[in-house]
């Protein structure tokens, strides 16, 4: 049922305007007169309309109708609740062997109004001891059994805690949780990474570099992965162990007696073999003729 667009709208509180249907003026009329006891719902209920409407026409006219239902809740609460001298005695017979919830439970009332009552009365209950021992045991095995392999997301869902409270629970049972270590070789697969570090003209530090990283941050990815790198240095140290030394200049393995002595270098070997070296002297004696 809709209002017509030629009802015009009346000012605010004024009666229901001469001609106005009569199933609204008996909605205005229930309104006004049960408005202060009953709820909206309660009014639409009783003339078998939808709430919507009754809400909209009120609205329409003007009617502030007080809000009822928290207060009537209230009024109901109040009139099953016991006092508050008898919910201290409870809180203060069950104190050690009943947690607030259940004792809130066995009155009948809100945790809040429990906890409204001790802080008024300045009473501190003492956590009840074998529900906290429980609770830490089953903390303690889920962490134990899971720590290490879930995020702490995860585990927060399984405790039934946020991601911070399930980091300090893992700290508290000393669980070692895996660490994210965030690498630039991370997007590699093993076979490129091991592509990558087998290049033996070349130095570790050397490779990194053309790939936008220290020769360190490379090494740690290697170590991790179980990586056996082959760059300059292992080649050089094979060469070593056969008795031969790489020169720098003609690239070319050779065996000791081809080198001079160079105690700067860990090979104990000069870079260049005796024969690269006197062609460079050559040149630079002709250079310094010129
Ligand atoms: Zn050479």
């Amino acid at each position: 049922m809709r209002i017509s667009a030629a009802t015009k709208k009346p000012a605010p509180g004024s009666k229901p305007v001469r001609g106005m249907r009569s199933r609204t003026a008996a909605v205005l009329a229930a309104v006004r007169k049960h408005g202060s006891t009953k709820t909206y719902d309660e009014i639409a209920a009783m003339l078998g309309t939808t709430l919507y409407r009754i809400a909209s026409l009120a609205a329409r006219y003007g009617i502030k109708k007080p809000y009822v239902a928290g207060k009537l809740r209230a009024k109901q609460r109040l009139q099953h609740r016991p006092d508050n001298a008898t919910i201290l005695a409870t809180i203060k017979a069950h104190a050690t062997t009943k947690s607030r919830r259940e004792i809130a439970a066995l009155l009948g009332v809100s945790l809040c109004c429990i906890c409204y009552v001790m802080r008024r009365a300045g009473f501190k209950k003492p956590l009840v001891q074998s529900k906290r021992l429980a609770t830490l045991a089953h903390q303690r095995e889920i962490v134990l059994a899971h720590g290490s392999t879930h995020s702490l997301v995860e585990l927060g869902r399984m405790l039934g805690v946020c991601r911070q409270r399930a980091w300090q629970i893992c700290n508290r049972w000393r669980v070692k949780r895996k660490k994210y270590v965030y690498s630039k070789f991370g997007w590699m697969s093993s076979r490129q990474l091991r592509k990558l570090a087998r290049q033996p003209d070349k130095s570790l530090a050397a490779i990194a570099a053309e790939a936008g990283a220290t020769g360190t941050a490379l090494a740690k990815e290697l170590h991790r992965r179980g990586i056996e790198p082959f760059t300059k240095r292992e080649r050089n140290a094979r060469l070593l162990k056969k008795g031969m030394g790489f020169c720098s200049l003609c690239r070319r393995a050779k065996p000791f007696d081809q080198f001079r002595r160079g105690d700067s270098r860990s090979s104990r070997l000069d870079n260049r073999c005796l024969e690269c070296r006197r062609v460079c002297a050559a040149q630079w004696r002709k250079r310094r003729l010129k």
